[in-house]
């Protein structure tokens, strides 16, 4: 039976049974109706509560100001990588574009160029575009990784910038985040005009257990007018360490991350994004104007302004999905209380604390994957006598032996990897760490 399962996978996580138990009652009959929570249309107003619902419980854990939109969408946190670049590309090419324009129509005036101003615009726009697009990506672990190289098939690798790749300080693998000092953010081309396009960064590594400990102070709080001023915009998934922690939402120009690990089941993925990057605030390029410039114009269910027009309900969202988020969130917000996600985050680093200082009684036996400074909370990586294959066979066999599930770590890098999320509860994280001295002690 479940009561007697411990499961530690990374994504898709364990959920909390009581949610689980009325989703299988609401399944069937959604409040008494009769028609089940997957049956009713997303425009009813059961649905719209529910939505609301969930904007409302995310809002009160995360205070997030007044000044963000909070979006569903599918597509997974993989299809943010993408929506991210034809957003953050739409903007700062129109941003340019008023720029030349406006400095075209000057000289033009003062007889120091010659038009048609159309033609003038487009050819410096198309220069810019060439010479000084640039997204700047801190590449801490795969799904960082992962998202540099989908603006490289989107928009060309010449216009990603690798501002940091923690391999090449640690012998070719992740495990660090080397000082700011060292990141090679891309620098203000011109007077007054915009760097990067945005500054990019995963805020927990799933696979390879990297967290940030805090906001990189070298990146500036998203300007209070992002629209005007020539800030980077910094962009961060937290798909696997969202709602684990606080978070000052106000430094950030969009958060983004996949419901499926510490807020709900796989199917719907949250966009927090500033409003004053979304019209009627933001100018955005047009399409025309972009497929000239050979730059990307993304698919309409990954635009964010479209999206936030329609209330996240531009297409069929699935209502379960959110529902499912939205009640995990409200019990949130009724345990923690007034400490709102802060009380989540005494839980979930008391549960981390536990299983790495158990991890760290034993060197002989275990290893620890990544640097101790950015060890995850979330996702505990590590090695069992030096990574030898078949005693990690011989862990595991006995975690699942105790009803310990989902250890085993992420195909590309193997080893062991103990989730921590949420719905893993201390009483878990406690057999678990008790399993770690046992086995560490050879019984
Ligand atoms: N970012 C992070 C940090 C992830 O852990 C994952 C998935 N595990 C993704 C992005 C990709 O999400 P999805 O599978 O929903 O596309």
């Amino acid at each position: 039976p479940r009561s007697d399962v411990h499961y530690f996978g990374a994504g898709p996580a364990p959920l909390p049974t009581s949610v689980l138990e009325r989703a299988s009652q609401a399944l069937l009959s959604y409040k008494d109706s009769g028609v089940g929570l997957c049956e009713i249309s997303h425009r009813s107003g059961d649905a719209n509560q529910i939505l609301a619902d969930a904007k409302a419980a995310m809002t009160t854990l995360l205070d997030i100001p007044e000044d963000y939109e909070i979006l569903f969408l599918q597509g997974g946190g993989s299809g943010e990588f993408s929506a991210v670049v034809y957003h953050m590309v739409s903007l700062w090419v129109e941003k340019r574009r008023i720029r030349a324009q406006e400095d075209l129509t000057v000289a033009i005036a003062d007889g120091k160029t010659e038009g048609p101003l159309e033609q003038k615009v487009f050819q410096r726009l198309k220069q810019e575009v060439d010479e000084e697009l640039k997204l700047d990506y801190l590449v801490t672990g795969s799904w960082s990784l992962k998202a540099s190289q989908e603006a490289a098939r989107l928009v060309g690798a010449p216009h990603v910038n690798v501002a940091l790749d923690a391999r090449t300080e640690n012998d070719g693998q992740f495990g660090i985040i080397p000082p700011e000092s060292t990141w090679k953010l891309t620098a203000r081309t011109r007077e007054g005009g915009p760097g990067s396009a945005m500054v990019y960064f995963c805020d927990n590594e799933t696979v390879d257990g990297v967290e940030f400990p805090s906001f990189p102070e070298s990146l500036q709080a998203c300007p209070e007018d992002a629209v005007d001023d020539d800030a980077p915009m910094v962009i961060a998934d937290m798909s696997s360490n969202f709602i684990s922690r606080k978070v000052d939402v106000s430094k950030y120009s969009v958060i983004f991350g996949g419901a499926q690990k510490n807020v709900g089941n796989a199917g719907v993925t949250i966009v927090i994004v500033k409003k004053s990057l979304l019209p009627p605030t933001a100018n955005l390029a047009k399409p025309d104007l972009l497929r000239k410039l050979n730059l990307p114009v993304g698919p309409i269910v990954f635009d964010w302004p479209t999206i936030a027009k329609n209330n996240s309900l531009y297409n069929t969202l699935p209502i379960f999905d959110v529902w499912i988020a939205g009640q995990v969130m409200a019990d949130l917000v009724q345990t923690c209380g007034s400490k709102k996600i802060a009380g989540q985050q005494e839980v979930s680093d008391e549960k981390a604390k536990l299983l790495y200082g158990t991890l760290d009684r034993y060197p002989q036996v275990y290893r620890v994957v990544p640097h101790q400074s950015v060890r995850s909370r979330m996702n505990i990586c590590f090695r069992v006598a030096g990574g030898d294959e078949q005693k990690e066979k011989a862990f595991l066999a006995g975690a699942e032996k105790r009803g310990l599930m989902g250890l085993k770590g992420h195909r590309s890098v193997g080893g062991i990897r103990a989730s921590n999320y949420n719905a893993v509860t201390l009483d878990s994280a406690k057999l678990l760490a008790k399993y770690l001295e046992d086995f560490a002690q050879g019984v």
